[in-house]
């Protein structure tokens, strides 16, 4: 040990989930609560003002003995990482952070939509998410899933909590990207530039999806237009157009084949 430094944490309340165990399926789009003891409640006052909150819990049943490893479930392929670039939930102190929705609030009870924690984890802390704790194009590891539905999820994801509603266009959107990242890799690479003809839903939703600026650097071009849905991905040497077909899939956005949405060129610069 390093000296008495004090360090005693109390558990704030708990989380209350339809997970029961580790193994289990995460269903981060159903909301959990959050029991927050009563000795705690006061604490409490003014939360609702917020729509997201960081969630910091404690991963009691977590391996903290492992310093390096990967998502393998993810991807069998993918290198080691330090579990510090890694959101493992193994690690030396096993404390989890989960940016969430609060749904709603009653009295000592949060309902949370965005964590895939299990009965019964502790929590140890609750934060508002701020508007600055934003950074719009971070650079981060490019941790790509090897399933295809997964790597839809994920981008639907991340486009809703752009875009905030799932629209027709947004829909077209994340195909358009799970599309263009067979071609083209991470689409958060500095030398990709997009250009998006079409409507402000669809541009707003790849601009999110690709994390591209319109200047410092100037990656992300934008052209409205009520004919046509296309987006151009450009970078040194290759050069990729991808143009909805006029149609509408029938149920769900997972099911058609990239075929029968898009044609699809692919052209050597
Ligand atoms: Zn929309």
């Amino acid at each position: 040990m390093q000296g008495d430094l004090g360090l005693v944490l109390n558990p704030i309340g708990i989380v209350h989930s339809s997970m029961k165990d580790v193994e289990d399926p995460p269903l981060p789009d159903r909301p959990a609560e959050v029991e927050i003891y009563a000795q705690y409640q006061p604490a409490l006052l003014r939360i609702e003002e917020n729509s997201h909150l960081w969630l910091l819990l404690w991963f009691h049943k977590s391996n903290r003995q492992v310093l390096v490893g990967a998502p393998r479930r993810l991807n069998p392929d993918l290198p080691d990482y330090g579990v510090f670039s890694l959101r493992s939930p193994n690690r030396p102190n096993p404390i989890a952070l989960y940016l969430v929705e609060l749904v709603s609030r009653q009295g000592n009870i949060l309902k949370v939509r965005g964590i895939d924690a299990i009965d019964q984890t502790p929590v140890l802390d609750i934060k508002p998410y701020y508007e600055q704790d934003i950074v719009f194009s971070p650079r981060t590891s490019y941790i790509r899933a090897a399933d295809r539905t997964v790597r839809h999820n994920i981008m639907l994801k991340v486009a809703l909590r752009h875009h905030q509603e799932p629209c027709r266009d947004a829909n077209l959107a994340v195909r358009m990207a799970l599309a263009a990242e067979e071609y083209m890799g991470n689409l958060n690479q500095p030398e990709l530039n997009i250009t998006v003809y079409g409507s402000r839903c669809l541009g707003d939703t790849l601009q999110g999806l690709t994390r591209a600026r319109l200047a410092n650097p100037a990656r992300f071009t934008f052209r409205e237009s009520s004919q046509l849905s296309r987006s151009i991905w450009e970078r040194p040497g290759c050069n990729l157009m991808i143009t909805a077909r006029d149609i509408e899939p029938v149920g769900d956005w997972h099911d058609p084949d990239d075929e029968d949405l898009f044609s699809i060129e692919l052209s050597q610069t």
